[in-house]
């Protein structure tokens, strides 16, 4: 049985009701929270019944490679919450976008891409794809004029993240899938900075959206996991064979911890989303700072953009250390709460250095150009109290 948006609900409710009760299947057993169907296959009545389950000409599980009632559980509510027709989850975001990249392309097709990527969305893009006979094209994804010059006869897919890693940009959704569309090209946005919360690009014109659900879905920091969402066609005609034949699949168990993980999303978003904006405030002009990037203050770059396009700011904050990378890990090294790392999206406070972790596989040249100096840090906000957090990084900020 695949996953459809199609939920037992009764009516359109809103996404904090989603997120509690969308796409919840419950056993003879009537239990509160979601059943962990830890298993690999399924046993049937009879041999007729297995053969008609195989035919597609009875609706149930086969296997959990590409279906299992926790699974679909996940996906059904991600759906719902995205306003999907389709979904299908991965073991990985990285899963998800090379699936959702790949299930559309053949030798001879190209790209184009922003050139502000994930590390290693911009490693699929850049260096494994041309491996299989498919060309790219990275634009700066904020000037609209390049990725309209950028186009061929052969392009196939646009790709995107908005806000960018680590710095935050805000490229336009709905102009970027217009341009894709004028040249029969599919748009497929990365959501994991905004989350479902915050940015729907389907509804913005977007034709694919991917999420890796190890950030603010899962939002403790236990496991990995991706999701492809949109319409059941797209996903009838570019992933669902890709990922029933070639098994990057979810485990069940990672489905069941993401689930619960959406049952406090909104919270967990809305409180990071509120300390990002306090650690902002207390941040900007700072004097050891050159500058402070955030997508909830009205001199971002893109304001206009994300008053469009957004439903509130980020959890996350970019800013630059002045200084070199000395400075930047004299910061990082000084703080007691916030911890190092090169994850996000967690319940505790995370900060990265992007230039020696994420982007460390780009040349200078290339960082220099998606202005990720050596000075530059990537907080996340976590749950923890925001005047904590602000005094823990104002004390490290006097250590540089
Ligand atoms: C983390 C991340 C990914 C990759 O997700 P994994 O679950 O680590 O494979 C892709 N895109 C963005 C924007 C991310 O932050």
């Amino acid at each position: 049985m695949s996953a459809s948006a199609k939920s037992a609900l009764k009516r359109k409710y809103r996404p904090e009701t989603l997120l509690i009760h969308a796409g919840t299947l419950r056993s003879q057993f009537g239990e509160t929270s979601e059943a962990l169907f830890l298993t690999q296959g399924f046993v049937y009545d009879s041999a007729e019944q297995c053969a008609a389950r195989f035919k597609g000409e009875e609706p149930g599980y086969l296997y959990s490679r590409f279906s299992n009632p926790t699974v679909n559980m996940f996906e059904t509510r991600m759906a719902a919450l995205e306003g999907a027709e389709s979904a299908r989850a991965t073991a990985s975001g990285m899963a998800a976008v090379t699936a959702s990249l790949m299930g559309q392309l053949k030798a001879g097709d190209h790209v184009v891409a922003a050139k502000a990527l994930f590390g290693s969305c911009r490693w699929v893009v850049e260096d494994w794809l041309p491996r299989f006979g498919v060309a790219s094209t990275l634009v700066d994804g904020i000037k609209l004029d390049q990725w309209k010059s950028a186009v061929r006869p052969n392009t196939k897919v646009f790709f995107l993240e908005s806000p960018t890693n680590p710095t935050l940009e805000v490229i336009d959704i709905a102009e970027v899938a217009k341009i894709a569309h004028d040249a029969g090209a599919k748009l497929v946005v990365d959501n994991v900075f905004a989350t479902p919360l915050f940015q729907s690009p389907l509804a913005l014109g977007a034709d694919c959206v991917v999420y890796s659900a190890t950030k603010h879905i899962d939002g403790q920091g236990r496991c990995l996991g991706g999701i492809i969402l949109s319409t059941e066609k797209f996903i009838q005609d570019h992933i669902h064979q890709v990922l029933r034949q070639t098994g990057p699949s979810m485990s069940p168990f990672n489905a069941w911890v993401l689930l619960k993980g959406l049952e406090t999303l909104s919270v967990r978003v809305h409180r990071q989303t509120d300390t990002a904006g306090v650690v902002s405030a207390a941040l900007f002009g700072h004097p050891k700072l050159a500058r402070l990037i955030y997508p909830g203050r009205p001199d971002h770059p893109q304001a206009a953009v994300i008053r469009k396009q957004m439903r509130a700011g980020s959890t996350l904050v970019a800013f630059e250390i002045k200084g070199d990378q000395k400075a930047a890990f004299r910061f990082l090294n000084a703080l007691q709460l916030t911890r190092i790392t090169n994850t996000l999206g967690d319940a505790k406070s995370l900060v990265t250095h992007p230039a020696t972790t994420t982007h460390q596989r780009l040349t200078p040249e290339a960082r220099a150009e998606l202005g990720i100096s050596d000075g530059l840090v990537r907080f996340s906000a976590g749950l923890e109290h925001p005047d904590d957090i602000v005094e823990d990084l104002l004390a490290a900020l006097e250590a540089v």
